[in-house]
Parts: structure tokens; C-alpha cells; sequence
């Protein structure tokens, strides 16, 4: 069983625990360098990715986990997650920092403000069983990716979910829905590495 831990320096860490946990994966939060020894793999979660960057900063964790992606940790972002996988971002902070992890452009808060959230259904490349729902909130969409990027989902023309090698990322919460088959989806990705 493959252990998976969530990056618990904000956001909506405990949604992705249990999601995991339902997709048969052992869960832990993750907020300390150390801990990022003993796991098969990462989530980052939903949240703002600038508090994220610069919780990330804080605790020593920037490097270590940008050396971690590059030596090959599966890892999946959703939403602010999405954007820590930006190899580029677009309308982020000035001194915003990603990790990168999928040759993509992502921008920021593109579907809008935080009262345009909403919801829709997406059809999920490599995921049956119909459409999954899609929780966009304040959401980043990809704007390009390079030829090593998997496009999974647009909605409404834009990119909303892509895959590099294990490297996984949605512009929407399949953690806030109850459906669990996107986490399952990255536990099968992950046991494929083990
Ligand atoms: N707009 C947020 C950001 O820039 C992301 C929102 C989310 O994770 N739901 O980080």
C-alpha cells in the first residue's frame, strides 16, 4: 500500500487525507523536510498559492521538495497545487515561487474571482465510469503545455487537467466532492512506480 503524504502547510489537507485514505493509499500530512523521506509520493492541496509559497519558504521546504519532484516523487496538485507544479505562472505574485514539475504555463485565478466560482461536469481522459465533477474555485487553468504534457480535461476550451510522467495536477477539488475516483486514479499511477 502505497503511503502518500499531503503537503500541510495550508489548505485543504484533511479533504485530500480521507479522499486518500477511501482510494486505499496510507495518508499523512507532510509539513517538515524530514518528512518527505518515507513517502511513496505527495499531494499538494487546494488553497491560496501564495501563502502556500511562502509557508514553503518558511519552513525549509522550497528545496527539498523541488529536489524530491526532480528526483521523480509522484506527486498531484489541485488547484493552488496545480499552480506549485507551474514550470511558469502567469498573473502570479512577483516573488512567488513554484516548485515546477510539469512543463506548463498556468495562470492564476483565471476562471475569475471568488463569486465566479462553479461547478461542472468533465470528462476525465483515462478515468470511467462518466464525467467527474468539477469544483472550480477562484481556479488557474493551463494556458500551454510542452510536448511531454498529457492533456487529461479542458472545460469550455480551457486545459483543466494534465499529467507529466507521475507528475498530476486539476484545476478543480476532486477532493470536496466525494467521488474519488481522481485520487484513485494517482494511487494506480503511484503503484505503478512502486
Ligand atoms: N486562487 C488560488 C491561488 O492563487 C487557488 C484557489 C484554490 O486553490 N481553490 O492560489
Amino acid at each position: 500500500t502505497p503511503v502518500i503524504g499531503v503537503l500541510a502547510l495550508q489548505g485543504d489537507v484533511r479533504e485530500h487525507l480521507i479522499a486518500l485514505a477511501a482510494a486505499d493509499a496510507v495518508a499523512r500530512p507532510v509539513r517538515r523536510p524530514e518528512e518527505l523521506a518515507d513517502i511513496d509520493a505527495l499531494v499538494i492541496p487546494g488553497g491560496e498559492s501564495t501563502t502556500m509559497s511562502k509557508l514553503a519558504v518558511l519552513f525549509g521546504m522550497l528545496e527539498p521538495l523541488r529536489e524530491r519532484v526532480r528526483a521523480g516523487l509522484p506527486v498531484y496538485g489541485t488547484c493552488a497545487g496545480m499552480i506549485m507544479l507551474a514550470d511558469k505562472l502567469l498573473d502570479g505574485r512577483e516573488d512567488q515561487e513554484t516548485l515546477g514539475g510539469i512543463d506548463m504555463i498556468v495562470r492564476r485565478n483565471a476562471f475569475g474571482r471568488q463569486n465566479e466560482s462553479f461547478e461542472a461536469k468533465v470528462d476525465f481522459a483515462g478515468i470511467g465510469g462518466g464525467a467527474v465533477e468539477g469544483v472550480f474555485i477562484r481556479a488557474p487553468w493551463v494556458e500551454s503545455v510542452g510536448a511531454a504534457v498529457e492533456v487529461l480535461a479542458t472545460y469550455d476550451g480551457h486545459t483543466v487537467a494534465v499529467r507529466q510522467g507521475n507528475v498530476l495536477a486539476t484545476s478543480f477539488h476532486p477532493e470536496l466532492t466525494g467521488d474519488d475516483r481522481v485520487h484513485a486514479y494517482f494511487v494506480d499511477m503511484v503503484r505503478a512506480g512502486l
